[in-house]
């Protein structure tokens, strides 16, 4: 076949080394390493806000947590490793098509829903073991029917994704042998921001019911606040979420005509309106700052840099030895990409978290401006944290690998480094009187 004459191809590797470059220096740009401009931020503190007994609560919580979510994801990972970087996965592809009979686009179909159910059934086990945690702490409301729905649903839209991206590039490969890499890119870029745009409208109401917040006081308040930001925003949508989960949330999703603020139920029955305000304020600042179109572009950079990166890797004939395929052309190779994705989704994760804290720590600055108000901040980071159960000083690894979010004693921090800098009355300690310290 050509281009698989057993020579690496340079070109993929080059333009990879250039995409790189472009994303390192978009990302060092517009990354906002310095959200309170050069003043400093006081260190985190759990227990001047937190009493012993509810350290103790988050700390058996993480303890039990980790077991599952950690074991799932490395099986999750070591699973299409092991299939794709042996004969194992070309072979499994071969046989849950061959019954069936016919061409390439078949194996793909056939063999990769054969590849991510071994996945899906492999990491079976730590998800039931992980809800079974939930459930104890009485963070998942739903039944196990309800788990296994959704578990079903998301699975789906994976599947569902997954052999539509893997179809596209298989073809590309069969039509431009050499360069499908190229189309690849592009392909895969144009696809991170259609989904982005589509995904409050196509995957959200998979999962959940959404409606306007209904006429009051708060809604008066929160639109004109939106006003007052100068962030255009036509509605509040409220989450059914109280039907899956006790935790309290909020967030922004899409951009230009599909943005949406989206509260949890969970967050109306439980939080005050003025803990609410300042949720709704973050969030605010999310929108303010384009931050979902911001990273959808990264992420559509980093999705073609991927494809780069299979473009140089499939185009080695050690790989295919070891994968027992003949190269991108061949439909037996999703096994290799899923596995090679899930790597280079791994390798990437602390620079992505990295950037998402940076972000949130700017949408909770956005939030102390708007409001004036830090002593209700903290008492809002005070109980969402109560409620999730959240891991208010994790060990490291922890942090740097999985964390999307400072954590709350931090951002408390910020927030009395915020009174500091504009003059307010600096937020009381919160811990329940008479427990704090340890
Ligand atoms: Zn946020």
């Amino acid at each position: 076949m050509p281009g698989t004459d057993g020579r690496a191809d340079a070109a993929p590797w080059i333009v990879l080394a250039l995409l790189l470059a472009a994303l390192a220096v978009a990302v060092v740009l517009t990354t906002p390493w310095d959200a309170l401009q050069g003043a400093p931020v006081q260190p985190a503190e759990p227990d001047r806000d937190f009493a012993p007994a509810e350290q103790a609560e988050s700390d058996a919580y993480q303890s039990a947590i980790r077991p599952p979510v950690y074991l799932g994801l490395a099986v999750g990972l070591a699973v299409p490793l092991v299939l794709g970087f042996t004969p194992l996965g070309a072979g499994l592809v071969t046989a849950a098509a061959r019954p069936l009979g016919g061409g390439w686009v078949w194996q793909v179909l056939v063999g990769g829903l054969a590849v991510l159910s071994a996945v899906r059934l492999a990491t079976l086990a730590f998800s039931a073991w992980a809800e079974s945690v939930r459930r104890d702490y009485g963070l998942s409301t739903r039944s196990w029917g309800g788990w296994a729905a959704d578990l079903a649903k998301g699975f789906g839209l994976q599947v569902a994704g997954t052999l539509l991206a893997v179809l596209l590039l298989v073809a590309l490969a069969r039509v431009l042998p050499r360069w499908w890499w190229v189309a690849g890119a592009v392909a895969a870029a144009a696809l991170v921001v259609a989904l982005s745009f589509v995904y409050p409208l196509v995957v959200e109401p998979v999962f959940n019911r959404f409606s306007p917040l209904g006429d009051g006081e708060l809604r008066t308040s929160l639109l004109q606040m939106a006003e007052d930001d100068g962030v255009p925003v036509e509605d509040v949508l409220v989450a059914d979420a109280s039907r899956r989960t006790s935790t309290l949330n909020a967030y922004v999703s899409g951009f230009g005509a599909t943005r949406r603020i989206v509260v949890y139920d969970t967050l109306l029955d439980q939080a005050p309106a003025e803990q609410v305000r300042t949720v709704v304020a973050h969030e605010l600042g999310h929108a303010a700052e384009h931050d979902v179109r911001n990273g959808t572009l990264l992420g559509a950079l980093l999705a073609a840099a991927g494809v780069c990166a299979l473009g140089g890797l499939l185009g080695w004939s050690w790989l295919h030895a070891r994968a027992g395929v003949d190269g991108a052309h061949d439909p037996r190779v999703l096994v290799a990409v899923l596995a090679i994705v899930g790597l280079l989704g791994f390798l990437t994760a602390p620079m992505q978290g990295l950037v998402s804290r940076r972000i949130e720590t700017r949408a909770d600055v956005h939030s102390l401006d708007l409001t004036g108000d830090p002593t209700t901040f903290t008492e809002m980071q005070r109980s969402l944290a109560l409620a999730s159960h959240s891991d208010l000083d994790p060990p490291m690894l922890t942090y740097v690998l999985f964390a999307s979010h400072p954590t709350a004693p931090e951002r408390i921090a910020l927030a009395r480094s915020w009174a500091d800098v504009n003059d307010a009355p600096e937020p009381p300690d919160l811990a329940p009187v008479g427990e704090s310290g340890r």
